[in-house]
């Protein structure tokens, strides 16, 4: 069970750390619709570099890629807590069955 887990672990796409928000914004063009309170709508991805909170536009067509990146890396994280789950019971098995051994004395 563990082993096949494990083989799930194979990635196939890129994995992004980060989130992604949909946010308004006024561009600089002075006779743009946007000044006239017509905002664009544009996707921003938040991340964390060195401690610091980071963001930056994402272009709309890639937009979804990126999302499914980020999707990618919370799938991740879910198999990486099922591998642990796992992991644990093997300690524990190997803690009994030491326990078992130690009670039935030196042979
Ligand atoms: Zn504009």
């Amino acid at each position: 069970m563990l082993a096949s887990r494990l083989k799930k672990l194979l990635l196939t796409k890129p994995i992004l750390i980060a989130s992604l928000t949909e946010v308004e914004k006024v561009c600089g063009k002075p006779t743009c619709r946007c000044r006239r309170g017509l905002k664009h709508h544009a996707t921003q991805l938040t991340y964390q570099h060195q401690g610091k909170t980071h963001s930056m536009y994402v272009p709309a067509d890639f937009a979804e890629e990126v999302r499914s990146w980020i999707e990618e890396h919370h799938q991740l994280q879910q198999r990486l807590r099922e591998i642990s789950e796992l992991s644990l019971m093997l300690v524990r098995s190997h803690a009994q069955e030491r326990k078992r051994q130690q009670s039935r004395g030196p042979s």
